[in-house]
């Protein structure tokens, strides 16, 4: 087997049969068959990639080819952002009457299918405190079809024990779905420790340059096959331009880890040091609550951390408008520091006071790039400054 440095930049060779060292853009919504048995053979075979670009065009072959082996799955599916994905999944996987648990921090949209797109089709949840797996059990019902999971969580930085509730899920014949993105399969195997679908939003590190969106659902054969004709129907598709630049993205990507993991780690050892700084979170520090399951399941960290301004709001917003290097930006995942005013982008879904305690208002949401970490410190030196 390959390593994944490897697989990120070859993993893809033999899918279509192109020449170029750099497969083209097949900028076509349609493809045509070399005479008519060609095209019968084609609209028998289920799942052909190369007739409409809804259903397949070559470059996804390339993506689903490298994904499916950097997480360890038998094949994976494409998708036209991280939310198709996900969205995909869920309504493949579940119907009226069904349960599905899942965690009570999410990503802000990926709770708003839950509970909203998904009740509205009579599917009944129950969301959980993930970091305790108790929790999780008590929660299981005689028609529970699917638990979710996203771990680090988006953006408390909370971990799932996945291989705990794998087996709390496969003892009840229940279906795992793992949200993936924020520490891609260079820091996280999902469907090694047994998850049934990992779903990515390829828009952040996979892509890696916030150029482009896109998504990408791994699993088995037989649950691609279950999900295919709901990602016909949803028809979150990924378009040929992005998924070239996804491709692109893709070859660097255990490249771009490698920096960002390094480069996280060390600005959340230096911020602990920082005067005006409190609660730094990142798992990778053994403060971290979870630091013994982060260490356990992950091989790198990720490059997303949180602190708290000591002397509240105001001065976390002069600190956050002081930085020079990374933008005021609600993504991650590129090449560029991202960092955001937490409460200011989830304002409207903190309903309740244990969100309020998760998120409160001097908290700062870093995404770490691929800078020069003495000069992602020496700016943040600065910036705390004008804390
Ligand atoms: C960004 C994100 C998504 C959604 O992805 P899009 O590509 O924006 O649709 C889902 N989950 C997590 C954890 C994310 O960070």
């Amino acid at each position: 087997m390959l390593h994944v440095d490897t697989t990120a930049v070859m993993g893809d060779r033999g899918t279509t049969d192109e020449s170029g060292v750099v497969p083209a853009i097949h900028y076509s919504a349609v493809f045509a068959a070399a005479d008519e048995s060609a095209f019968a053979r084609m609209s028998s075979t289920p799942r052909h990639p190369r007739n409409y670009t809804r259903y397949g065009n070559p470059v996804h072959e390339r993506i689903m080819a490298i994904m499916a082996e950097l997480e360890g799955t038998e094949t994976a599916l494409v998708t036209g952002s991280g939310m198709g994905a996900m969205t995909t999944t869920l309504l493949a996987l579940l119907g009226a009457g069904d349960h599905v648990v899942a965690q009570t921090q999410h990503y802000m949209s990926t709770s708003r299918v839950l509970d909203t797109l998904l009740g509205k089709l009579g599917v009944k949840l129950t969301l959980v405190d993930a970091t305790d797996p108790a929790a999780m059990a008590a929660a299981l019902r005689e028609n529970t079809r699917v638990i979710v999971m996203e771990s680090p969580a988006n953006p408390t930085l909370a971990l799932t024990d996945i291989g705990a509730v794998t087996a709390l899920a496969r003892a009840n014949g229940i279906l795992t779905v793992a949200d993936n993105t924020f520490a891609t399969p260079l820091n996280q195997r999902p469907a090694e420790l047994g998850v049934d679908v990992v779903v990515h939003s390829a828009t952040k590190y996979l892509g890696g340059h916030h150029d482009l969106t896109g998504g990408v659902i791994c699993t088995s054969h037989a649950l691609a096959e279950r999900i295919w004709l709901t990602h016909l129907s949803v028809g979150s598709v990924l378009s040929p331009m992005d998924a070239w630049l996804l491709l692109r993205g893709l070859r660097t990507l255990p490249l771009r880890m490698e920096r960002v993991n390094a480069n996280a780690l060390a600005l959340a050892q230096w911020l602990c040091d920082q005067a005006k700084v409190r609660d730094v979170v990142y798992p990778g520090l053994e403060s971290h609550p979870q630091f013994a399951l982060a260490s356990q399941q992950m091989n790198g960290f990720g490059g997303v951390l949180t602190f708290r301004v000591r002397r509240g709001e105001a001065a976390a917003k002069r600190a956050l408008s002081a930085l020079r290097i990374p933008l005021i930006a609600a993504s991650l995942g590129g090449v560029n520091s991202l960092a955001i005013h937490v409460a200011t982008l989830w304002h409207g879904t903190l309903k309740d006071a244990a969100s309020s305690e998760r998120m409160p208002s001097d908290l700062i949401r870093y995404a770490v790039g691929i800078e020069h970490i003495d000069d992602l410190k020496r700016d943040l030196m600065n910036a705390l400054r004008s804390a």
